[in-house]
């Protein structure tokens, strides 16, 4: 077990009604709000190794690490790339007999569905698919402005977007539904994880590691940049 990172207490609490609104945030990029009580703080400069938790019902606010917006980017591009090869290649690839089957992400889905599963279809093709597409995207379209010096248009609501599906994105349930299919499936047939398996697993390490570094680089490139203009 490691010691808990050291915390940093010094966000300030402001009146909550100061900065409810997306454009009081907008013009206001040194504040942050807890996405979790709605407590507004003064953004600060974190230390690599500290966190910044929130005053009222210290939820996570910030972390200080040393990845900065150009390897933000890099990881969102990689990402895509990934999920693209993720949903274009199969996941699993079954030998029952000398018959052979493949099957892609998207095949499986419409598979469930045609299989009268429409829940755990959608279910699954929202999870595994749609959010961590849009949290991937959305990275991708704020961290392409913001290296290059630019606050993009509507990056207050495309930040609270992000926020919401990076709590619904669920790549690492879907790889670990998947592995227990597959080890199953062994008993009664020849199953192999297929390119498309691996390729998800490898989104699911790096939208984690994305995710642990949180959004505070992009609040704070975003302030850097309003106070240059
Ligand atoms: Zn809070």
């Amino acid at each position: 077990m490691t010691d808990p990172l050291p915390s940093t207490p010094a966000y300030a609490p402001h009146a909550p009604a100061v900065a409810r609104t997306s454009a009081a945030l907008a013009a206001r990029p040194d504040l942050v709000v807890c996405h979790e009580c709605d407590a507004v703080h003064e953004r600060i400069e974190l230390a690599r190794g500290t966190i910044a938790r929130c005053q009222r019902c210290n939820a996570l606010l910030g972390r200080g690490h040393v990845i900065g917006t150009e390897k933000l980017l890099a990881f969102a591009v990689a990402s895509l790339l990934l999920i693209l090869i993720g949903n274009s290649a199969p996941i699993v690839t079954l030998d029952f007999q000398g018959v052979v089957s493949q099957a892609t992400l998207p095949q499986a889905i419409e598979a469930t569905w045609a299989a009268g599963q429409p829940f755990v279809a959608v279910l699954t093709a929202a999870t595994a698919l749609v959010f961590p597409l849009v949290f991937t995207i959305l990275r991708l379209y704020l961290l392409g402005s913001l290296v290059r010096g630019i606050v993009p248009r509507g990056f207050v609501p495309a930040m609270h977007m992000l926020v919401f599906v990076t709590r619904w994105g669920m790549p690492e349930v879907f790889m670990l539904g998947t592995l227990v299919a597959v080890v199953r499936c062994a008993s009664l047939t020849s199953a192999t994880p297929g390119i498309g398996l691996f390729a998800y697993g490898a989104v699911t390490l790096l939208i984690t590691a994305i995710t642990a570094a949180g959004t505070h680089t992009l609040w704070k490139r975003s302030g850097e940049i309003g106070g240059m203009a």
